[in-house]
């Protein structure tokens, strides 16, 4: 249990308070990674976007109807994947995002397109593909949904690093009219022993909160500390994301007051208390275009994943931005962007977070240098 004076001076901190605070736990780190900002340049490979759930937020899901006429993936095609990994390396991405809805292959369109592809199962599937992948210095990152410990065990050797968002534990969500009231998957139960075991496995690990679905700013200051529990016992999480809900056309979720930059980069200072140095805070800088000077004030420390040449899946809508103009910003705001990879640089050396296989790729990429190392 959180102290509950603890939630009740964070929630009063000004936007002036928390930029003095975090000012100060950036300079406890070494001179050379005060003021660096990271990303990793990724492609996304979207699997399928058949899903057990239905949040109302989502605009992936196979169920709702895309009004640009984009058909539904039961699975990706060979042929797709191949002329993606082309494209990837053509444009030097180092990192792949393998992403789909949870739980496929439980419809049987996705069974039957499995059996088709000679794969016992989904996650043999998303193996191959991982396979595939590190034949060419492609470093995989899977967030594919809530898993079990034998699968996560399994994707382990062939993923730098993967992820699941916690997004929010309040269970006022699950009422009737809440976002998760049609999503048995994002039950806290199940998002928390997902992190945990991926703790137990050593799984390098990324998750995050999503913002303006319902809960309240106490609500996500329970669930920052919540990450940092996990953090304590197990060691594993690289990274928070501080993810912004966007309305999209067709979906069902439209709140009357959408969340405010101001909430959000409220949130991003608390958790940078709260995880201090130890943890990367992450914001995606397509869903704050116009406002990444706010969030590099507050003491955000990473970008993620942007692409040059696929869309985000989840905000079809939001681009994301050129790689020159997020450096432009990081010097005007006298820090500086560098690419990372999807493991962070703390894992890479410790045997137990990363296989062999791995590591030998990030050998490769760093001898041939061709980081775009902004
Ligand atoms: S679990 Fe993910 S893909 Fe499935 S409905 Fe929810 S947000 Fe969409």
């Amino acid at each position: 249990m959180v102290d509950s004076k603890k939630i009740e001076y964070l929630k009063n901190l000004t936007i002036k308070d928390l930029k003095q605070k975090t000012r100060e736990i950036k300079a406890q780190l070494p001179q050379e990674q005060r003021n660096v900002i990271t990303y990793s340049k990724n492609f996304t490979i979207s699997l399928s976007n058949y899903c057990q759930n239905q949040c109302g937020y989502c605009f992936y899901n196979y169920k709702v109807p895309k009004i640009n006429g984009e058909g539904n993936v039961v699975l990706i095609s060979n042929e797709e994947i191949v002329a993606l990994v082309q494209k990837a390396i053509q444009y030097n991405c180092k990192e792949a995002l393998l992403m789909s809805g949870e739980r496929p292959e439980i419809f049987q369109e996705v069974e039957v397109e499995l059996k088709n592809r000679d794969c016992d199962d989904f996650i043999q599937f998303v193996i191959d593909i991982c396979s595939y992948l590190l034949d060419f210095n492609l470093l995989p990152h899977t967030n594919i949904g809530e898993l079990t410990y034998d699968e996560l065990k399994r994707l382990k050797k062939y993923n730098a690093s993967m992820g699941l968002m916690l997004e929010s534990t309040s269970m006022r969500l699950f009422d009737k009219g809440g976002v998760h009231e049609f999503s048995p998957g994002k039950l806290p139960e199940k998002r928390i022993r997902h992190i945990k075991d991926a703790g137990k496995l050593k799984i390098p690990f990324t998750t995050g909160l999503l913002l303006g679905i319902g809960e309240s700013l106490e609500d996500r200051i329970k669930d920052l500390y919540l990450i940092k529990t996990i953090q304590e016992e197990y060691g594993h999480i690289q990274e928070v994301i501080i993810q912004n809900f966007i309305y999209k056309e067709g979906i069902s979720y439209h709140p009357k007051k959408p969340i405010s930059i101001e909430e959000i980069v409220k949130i991003a200072g608390i958790a940078k208390i709260i995880f201090e140095n130890e943890i990367h805070i992450q914001i995606p800088p397509n869903l704050i275009a116009g406002y990444e000077k706010d969030f590099i004030n507050i003491g955000i420390d990473d970008f993620g994943g942007i692409s040059p040449i696929t869309k985000d899946f989840i905000n079809p809508k939001k681009p994301w931005p050129q790689i020159t103009y997020l450096k432009k910003i990081c010097e005007i705001n006298g820090y500086t962007l560098k690419e990372r990879f999807p493991i962070y640089d703390k894992f890479i050396n410790k045997t137990e977070f990363r296989s062999n296989k791995i590591k030998k790729i990030i050998d490769i990429i760093n001898i041939n240098d061709n980081r775009t190392d902004i």
